[in-house]
């Protein structure tokens, strides 16, 4: 950006002037906004609305943090010593292995990084605004100084802004002055000196509408807002810290005490042996050096991230690298009905007004179509209150049609587009009405009311002369309560039966379609602005339109999913709970065989535990206000259930966050659900958040496959160690060949795991137990039998080549590259491949999967051991002999057996 440019928007105490005189400084029509040609002009000026992301930290003290391990201190250290002793070979071997695995780690941790950022960055955030007289969404990057930008509740305001119309307007400016209650803004011209947290007239960027509505002149933008100037300082970073993760480093951490420690008393016994000291180091170095799983973090920081790029590809954008894996245990998701179990593709259906019912034909949102009375079409003329009925519909609308390439689109809520379609089936138009008729004011609609209205001019050629008209639509509920009378078929004035429109509401519920109520009322010309007060009584009842919404046909399959998984389903709606029911029923909604249908304000009149109760069993929550969805949430977690919850409103975030897993919708979801969210859903669908339990479960799972391939080596190696010094033995393996194990082998081989294919069988058993620990006991049976396999592997090997042969270095190759044999064997039973194959022997047909991941892994491993103990480099380095093709044979068959274990190991533990 030039300086001028800066200049320009700095130079201003926008605050301090009035409305005229920003526009003028500015250069902005209030009325129709920038036109395009100056936007261009602009944007090549000012440059794009963004902030430039502040490098986290360095890549030399990222790499330098890879060595910021307990367990990589040790090896830093036994390094440092073999140097002190003069072993020069074996200490540049050491720090070489730790060397190549900060660089792996680091690597890694890069991509992960820079994987999950472009993630969380390719979510867009919109802004609406005025360019050329028209109203336009744009992204928020493309905005330049002197935009007209609307603002409703919900939306993040995208730019500084000076307000030029606010009503009940409140923002929420925490990040920028740390106060936590929202602000009421005005438009009024303030004193110059006023503090940033007192600015009402202004909108800052970043900060979160969270009531109400307003329009402001774009002021600043980029680095230049008041929150580009403060994020200099704030550094921006993605944490790979998850609670898995922690566990892992506390884990670690109690090893590492326990290693030190025993250790320390293999050092004391053999010296106590009468052994020499530089042996006993070796032996206490190897020790330490063989209980560490070093390989372990890389392997988890893969999976974490190849589970959030895998989740990506299906629709789901985790912005919390925790949410990987808290879904993977979820055991009940709360979903919206509207946009993400249905389509959200609203047809009107059914009419009733006036007394009378109608029928709807035609799809979607194009014109045709008729309505039908009795199968015979109408005349809009001779049925004043059907007309009546569908102009509220038109008229108090945001929204509007537009045609592409054919396509009929709903730019808006596509509840108002089904009112604006089936009056355009009639010729009735929002552009006539429009002249007729003008907009003076509105109440926007607000889940909490459940209602809109709109204030009208009257143009004098009707009769209603010398009045305006208010027209409000929303639920039954909201406008039932509020009228008195009605309009009969004839168009006069006539007493309401609230009953029988009662039973015409349930008839059309029923069929699961989505009623909206209409009313009106006349009100003097001397009213020119509206307010909820206006409105709470004397409307006179208009009709009923009945639209359907049909499912989403993935969704009612992921629904089934996620009931056979185990997982409960509800449906959370602010939509009427014969509609709600009948829609859930149609899905396969159902706990234990029932679909039990509980309402917001019966739940509002239930004490915790009653509450809690109903929650727990019921499956359909109607008519439900977003403040009891975080009730609903706290409910559900006291019962100790994992809930995923999806939002979109504003007031949903206290929920979203309570949740273990808040799901904001990328589509319909404001800003603020968005920020409030672990996860966002890009295409709103629910059948995304089956898939993301599915990738998260199976993350889980190859989790718990690298903790139950990695360890049993880390076991086996200690066992031989400790059992040979105890037995005053020559040490089996050496520090070097084991950190060579470690390291090199296991990461070659549990990286392949991270990238397992799910599961056949990955949604057919019940969410994991949330209590149950990482380390289950099963596992710890199957680490510890395998262990000891691989004990009697290298143990039995080495003693056995050593005393046959006395070539102590020929007994320590092939001990190694008969505990590879079987690690290798090991490996193939636990992947997806080899329990496919081995379920075929029983008889089970299963789909072989995509095993190329183990298959590279398996290759490079066999040519990595070639190497070391073909290679006389390796030799001298780590001490290792070439083996002939006998011995090579020999070595592959002593590690055949481990299939044998594995498959009875596979039996109390399995980690299909
Ligand atoms: P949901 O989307 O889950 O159905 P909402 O809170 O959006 O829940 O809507 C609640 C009720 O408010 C709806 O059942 C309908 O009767 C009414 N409603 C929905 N959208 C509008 C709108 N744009 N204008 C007026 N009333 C509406
Ligand atoms: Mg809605």
């Amino acid at each position: 950006m030039t300086a001028t440019a800066k200049e320009i928007m700095q130079s201003h105490q926008w605050h301090n002037l009035p409305v005229s005189k920003v526009a003028q400084h500015l250069d902005t029509n209030l009325q129709t906004g920038l036109n395009s040609q100056e936007v261009a002009k602009r944007r090549e000026r000012f440059g794009s609305n963004e902030l430039k992301s502040k490098p986290g930290k360095s890549p030399l003290v990222r790499f330098l943090l890879q060595f910021h391990q307990p367990l990589l201190y040790i090896l830093l250290i036994a390094g440092a010593i073999k140097a002190l002793l003069g072993q020069w070979v074996n200490a540049g071997v050491i720090w070489g292995v730790t060397l190549i695995n900060a660089i792996i780690g680091f690597i890694q941790e890069s991509k992960a990084e820079s994987a999950i950022a472009a993630l969380a960055s390719s979510v867009q955030t919109n802004a609406t605004i005025i360019r050329n007289g028209r109203k336009v969404q744009v992204p928020s990057q493309e905005l330049v100084p002197g935009d007209l930008v609307l603002l409703a509740s919900g939306d993040k305001v995208p730019a500084d802004l000076r307000l030029i119309q606010a009503r009940n307007l409140q923002i929420n400016e925490s990040g920028l002055t740390g106060e936590s209650v929202a602000v009421e803004k005005n438009t009024q011209t303030l004193d110059a000196d006023a503090p940033l947290a007192e600015r009402t007239n202004m909108a800052y960027a970043g900060s979160f509408v969270t009531f109400g509505t307003g329009m402001g002149i774009v002021v600043a933008i980029g680095e230049t807002t008041e929150t580009g100037r403060i994020s200099q300082l704030i550094e921006q970073g993605t944490s790979l810290k998850t609670p898995l993760t922690r566990k892992f480093d506390k884990f670690s951490r109690t090893l590492l005490y326990i290693i030190l420690a025993i250790a320390a008393l293999t050092f004391a016994v053999g010296l106590g042996y009468g052994n020499s000291w530089p042996e006993m180091f070796e032996a206490a170095v190897a020790f330490a050096v063989s209980a560490i799983p070093e390989g372990l973090p890389a392997v988890v920081t893969v999976t974490l991230a190849i589970g959030v790029s895998r989740m990506a590809r299906r629709h789901a954008i985790v912005r919390k690298l925790p949410a990987v894996e808290t879904l993977g245990g979820a055991t009940v998701i709360c979903s919206d009905k509207t946009g993400t179990l249905t389509e959200n593709q609203m047809t009107v259906q059914a009419i009733y007004a006036g007394g009378e019912n109608y029928t709807v034909t035609g799809a979607g949102y194009a014109p045709q179509g008729e309505i039908l009375q009795n199968e015979q079409p109408v005349n809009c003329n001779h049925t004043p209150a059907l007309e009546e009925c569908l102009k509220a519909g038109l008229l108090c609308n945001d929204s509007h049609l537009e045609n592409e390439e054919g396509q009929w689109k709903v730019i808006g809520d596509p509840t108002e587009g089904a009112l604006i379609a089936v009056a355009n089936k009639v010729g009735l138009t929002y552009s006539n009405l429009e002249q007729e008729m003008p907009r003076l004011d509105v109440i926007p609609f607000e889940s909490e009311f459940q209602y809109m209205a709109t204030l009208h001019e009257v143009s004098p050629s009707t009769n209603h002369r010398g009045q305006r008209i208010i027209y409000v639509k929303g639920s039954v509920e909201a406008i039932l309560k509020r009228c008195q009378q009605m309009l009969d078929a004839q168009g006069n004035l006539a007493p309401i039966d609230p009953e029988t429109v009662h039973q015409e509401v349930d008839a059309m519920a029923h069929q699961g379609l989505r009623v909206l109520a209409f009313a009106q009322k006349t009100v003097p010309t001397s009213q020119d602005s509206l307010a909820h007060a206006d409105i709470e009584t004397d409307l006179i009842f208009l009709g009923l339109q009945g639209m359907i919404d049909p499912p989403r046909i993935e969704a009612i399959k992921a629904v089934q999913a996620c009931q056979e998984a185990g997982i409960q389903v509800k449906m959370i709606t602010g939509d009427h709970a014969v509609t709600a029911r009948a829609i859930a029923e149609r899905m396969g909604f159902n706990k234990n065989g029932r679909v039990l249908a509980f309402t917001g304000s019966e739940l509002a009149q239930m004490g915790n535990s009653e509450l809690a109760t109903a929650i727990e069993d019921g499956v359909v929550f109607a008519r439900v206000v977003p403040e009891q969805k975080l009730r609903i949430v706290e409910a559900l977690q006291s019962k100790g259930e994992v809930v995923a919850m999806t939002g979109d409103g504003v007031n949903d975030a206290p929920a979203l966050r309570q949740a273990d897993i808040g799901i904001a919708m990328g589509g319909a979801g404001t800003e603020v659900a968005k920020e409030a969210s672990d996860m966002i859903l890009t295409d709103d669908n629910f059948a995304s958040i089956e898939a993301a339990v599915e990738e998260g479960r199976t993350v889980y799972r190859n989790l718990l496959k690298a903790i139950a391939f990695i360890l049993p080596v880390n076991g086996g190696e200690s066992m031989t160690i400790l059992i040979s010094v105890l037995l005053a033995r020559a040490l089996p393996i050496l520090s070097l060949q084991v950190l060579w194990l470690n390291m090199v082998n296991s990461i070659t081989m549990t990286v392949p795991l991270a990238f397992e294919p799910k599961s056949e069988r990955v949604m057919q058993k019940p969410p994991r137990n949330p209590r149950e620990p990482l380390l289950s006991k099963s596992l710890v049976k199957r680490i510890l039998a395998i262990s000891v396999f691989n004990w009697i592997l290298i143990f039995g090997v080495f003693e056995w080549i050593e005393q046959t042969t006395g070539n102590i270095a020929l007994a320590r190759t092939m001990a190694i590259q008969a505990l590879v044999a079987g690690r290798i064997f090991y490996l193939l039973s636990i992947s997806q491949l080899g329990i496919a194959a081995f379920n075929r022997l029983r008889g089970i047909k299963q789909p072989v999967t995509d095993a190329s991941a183990i298959g590279i892994g398996i290759a490079c491993t066999i040519i990595l051991q070639i190497i070391f103990s073909q290679w006389n480099v390796m030799n001298t380095l780590f001490y290792t002999a070439p083996l002939n093709l006998n011995q090579w044979l020999i070595c592959l068959l002593i590690g055949l057996p481990m299939i044998l274990v594995s498959i009875l190991v596979n039996r109390f533990d399995p980690l299909d």
